[in-house]
This record gives C-alpha cells, structure tokens and sequence, in this order.
C-alpha cells in the first residue's frame, strides 16, 4: 500500500482526462486519497499533452515551476504521465530533477508498481512501453461527483495526418473488447453517471470481434441507467451512412457530430493526408442534417498549414460560412518534430498564421452567435450539471451539447433532466428558463 496524498493535474484532451480518472482509481486502491491543494499533496501527477508546441510548453513550464513545490517537502513525489512523458522519457529526467517518474500514455498503468519501486529503490525511472495491455477491467475510473464520465473505447490512431504527433505518442489503434466498455458503463450507471462520452482518437474505426463503431453505441444506448451518449472524434472519411442512421435511430444518442474538417482546400487536405476533399465532406453533412435536422455540428480546424496560400485559407473560410459550424476549435499550425509537415516546404511564419486565426475566430465567433440565437424560443431538454450559486442560476448542456444557463430552477439538482425555454443566446451559452 502507498497510502500517499496525491493531488493530479490534467491538460489537454478527454483520452487525458479518461487516463486521469483511471490514474486516480488505481491510486486510490493503493490506499492514495486525492487532495484540491498542491500544498498538501506529497504525491504531485502531472498528465500532459503534445498536441501542439503551446500544450507542450506549457506542461514543461509548470514542472518547472513545480521545483520549488517539491524542495518545500521533503519526500514529495513527482510524475509526469501523457503525451509530453511518452515523447520525451528519459530527456525529462535529464532536465528536470524534480521529476521521479516519466510514465507514457499506456505505462501509466502501472503507476502504483512504479510508485512502489521507487520508494524502495529510490531509482529514479522513465517507463514508455507502448505495448497495448488493454485496459484493466479492475480500472473503472472515477468521476466522482459527476454526472458525466468519459470511456475509452479505443486508444491510438492510424491515420497519420501529416501534422500530427498522436500517433507517435499513442501507437498504434486498438479496439477494446465491447464487453469490458459495456462492464465499464454499466458500472458508471451504478456510480449515479447519467451521460457517458465514448472517447477515441478516430472512434468511427472502432472494431473489436466483429462489433463495429455503430453496433457498440446501439448497445451502449440499451443500458438503464445512462440517459445520453456522446462519442468524439469521428474521422470524416469513415463517418458512414450506417453511424449517422444509428444516431438518428436512438433517441439516447445525442444530436452532436464533431467533425473535424481542418481545411476547406482540397490541396491542403491532400498534404494534410485527411483523405477525403471538402465535397465528400460537404456530402456526409448534407445527409447527417437530412437525417437530423436538429444536429448540432461542430469541427476543428487548422490556420497556417505549410504551403497554405491565401487562397486556400479563403476556401476554408468559404467552406466555414457554408457549412456553418455550430462552434470550431480553432488552431494556429505548430510544428510538431517528427512528423510528416515538419519537414514539408513552405513552413508559414508566425505572424501569417496569427493573422489566419485571427480572421478564423472572428468568423466563427459570428457564426456561432448566430447558430445560438436560432435557438431563441425553442424549449430544450438539458442535463442539469451544476448550480451557479452566485447567478441564483443552474448550468446544463442541450441534447446537442451546447452549455445552457438556466433560472426557475428550484428543487432540481446536477442528474435531473429538465425542459428550458431559451430566451437569450451569447455566442458560448444559451440563457433561459426552467419549464
Ligand atoms: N483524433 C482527433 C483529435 C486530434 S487532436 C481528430 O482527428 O480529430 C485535436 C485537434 O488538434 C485536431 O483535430 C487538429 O485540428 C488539432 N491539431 C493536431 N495537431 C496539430 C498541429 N500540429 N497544429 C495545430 N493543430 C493541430
Ligand atoms: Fe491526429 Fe489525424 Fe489521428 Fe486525429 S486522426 S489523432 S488528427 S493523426
């Protein structure tokens, strides 16, 4: 038993949040308790991210300043798990002597062993074995207090877009067996979870014994209990016919595609290596709006791509105020080492891509605007998530996910599934009324 007090700090995105929670049920049946405050902490955990060079610095930043948390309690731990660890290992150690652990996206699992040797060997360790152990089913991780969980139905990608470090830091694609993430979510159900997001890098590719991506989320919407589904990310080129019926066909799966496009100019798309041209896109939405026409659609897009010419940039921009996404991330192009763009000619300096993101944001900021003041009038079913005490208000997501702030609400609690009436929209949240 470790029997530590270990307070853990997550960054980037929901496979990081997913690994976290699962961190925290294995620290916890070592005998572990979690604390809010560092300062309490004698066990520091650090999940980190590398999608982009920002994620990467920022990470790395606060080791750094972690420094001096650990030199104000002696025996204080340190690790670092996630992309940044599974990138760099052993580097890490050589440059931040305040780390005592660097664990990769899938040796973290093994953070309690780690931990143990550690403190009888006082060795210091970077563990990056990518072997696919496939999750543990005693591993049922803990989103306490919550009414939400994310579950990792598959980890990796192979679909090497050219700008991107996932697959180098997550391997290789690997589907876990339907029943486990049925187990999983069966016992969310039981923990008082009311909405699960079925998580994966590219989860349309989904496939474990003959159970494909839409098979699973019918399945998924039949356990009691579980009153919404959502999955991210869904790749463009394996977004089926057969995916978007299934959604339409079950009420339990929310109306909400992310979508990522990245750009809207077929000859970036080609060096971007995404597979499919803005009109195959264009087409997979046409049929999913037929199909729901209550769909909310949101996307990520990329500014600034090597070679991207200001031509291309105005077709996504075109392709943005057609399609009209109802919320984007946006992203400046960051040079990720190692990958395929790093190396493409006609790398963008940063003030053409700062402008790009500028012009981006701002049209999406328009549109996203108007996409939430076309739900003025409109009464919405929400999922309640938590009160807002000093507003007097409560805040939930729509069925499409968009966040909800809401008054008239006495006597509901974070789980209830109410009716709101939408009476004013910011271009972020939707503001109304209980019914
Ligand atoms: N598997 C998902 C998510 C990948 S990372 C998908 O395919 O959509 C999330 C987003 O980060 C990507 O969709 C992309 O828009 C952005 N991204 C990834 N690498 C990037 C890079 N090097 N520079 C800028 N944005 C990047
Ligand atoms: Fe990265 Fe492309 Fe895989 Fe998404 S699908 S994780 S963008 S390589």
């Amino acid at each position: 038993m470790l029997n530590l007090i270990y307070h853990i700090e997550t960054y980037g995105c929901q496979m990081n949040l997913y690994d976290s929670a699962a961190a925290r049920t294995l620290l916890d049946q070592a005998g572990c308790r979690e604390t809010e405050d560092p300062e309490q902490a004698q066990l520091m955990v650090i999940n980190s991210c590398a999608v982009r060079g920002h994620a990467e610095e920022r990470v790395l930043g606060r080791v750094g300043e972690l420094k001096s948390w650990k030199r104000r309690g002696p025996g204080r731990l340190m690790v670092l798990m996630g992309c940044v660890g599974q990138e760099n290992g052993q580097q890490l150690l050589e440059r931040f002597a305040q780390l005592d652990l660097v664990l990769g996206t899938e040796s973290y699992r093994e953070i309690t062993r780690h931990l143990e040797s550690f403190l009888t060997t006082k060795e210091r360790a970077a563990a990056t074995g990518l072997k696919k152990a496939g999750p543990d089913k005693r591993i049922v991780p803990s989103f306490e207090k919550q009414v939400s969980a994310f579950l990792a139905v598959m980890r990796g990608c192979d679909n090497f877009c050219s700008y991107c470090i996932v697959p180098y830091v997550r391997g290789r694609e690997y589907s876990r067996p339907s029943r486990d993430i049925l187990g999983e979510m069966k016992c969310l159900a039981e923990r008082g979870i009311k909405e699960v997001t079925l998580v994966g890098q590219n989860v349309n590719s989904y496939l474990s014994a003959g159970t494909d991506f839409p098979a699973l989320l019918a399945r998924a919407a039949d356990v009691p209990g579980i009153e919404r589904i959502r999955f991210i990310t869904s790749h463009p080129k394996d977004c089926g016919i057969k995916l978007l019926k299934t959604m339409a066909g079950h009420q339990k799966i929310c109306r909400h595609l992310h979508l990522p496009l990245q750009s809207g100019s077929d000859r970036i798309l080609s060096l971007m290596n995404r597979s499919y041209t803005l009109g195959q896109y264009r087409a997979t939405v046409d049929t999913a709006r037929e199909l729901m026409p209550d769909l909310v659609l949101t996307s990520d897009l990329i500014a600034g791509f090597p070679g991207e010419s200001e031509e291309d940039f105005q077709m996504t921009l075109e392709a943005m105020q057609d399609i009209r996404f109802d919320s984007a991330f946006t992203y400046k192009y960051s040079i990720r080492p190692g990958t395929k763009a790093a190396q493409m000619p006609g790398q963008l300096g940063d003030e053409v891509r700062q402008d790009r993101l500028a012009r981006m944001i701002s049209l999406q900021q328009g549109i996203s605007l108007e996409s939430n003041q076309a739900d003025i009038g409109k009464t919405l079913t929400v999922l309640v998530e938590k009160a807002v005490p000093q507003r007097g208000q409560m805040m939930g997501r729509s069925h499409g996910n968009k966040p909800v702030a809401f008054d008239g609400a006495s006597g509901v609690s974070p789980g209830d599934i109410v009716k709101v009436r939408v009476n004013k929209a910011t271009q972020s949240t939707l503001i109304g009324s209980m019914l």
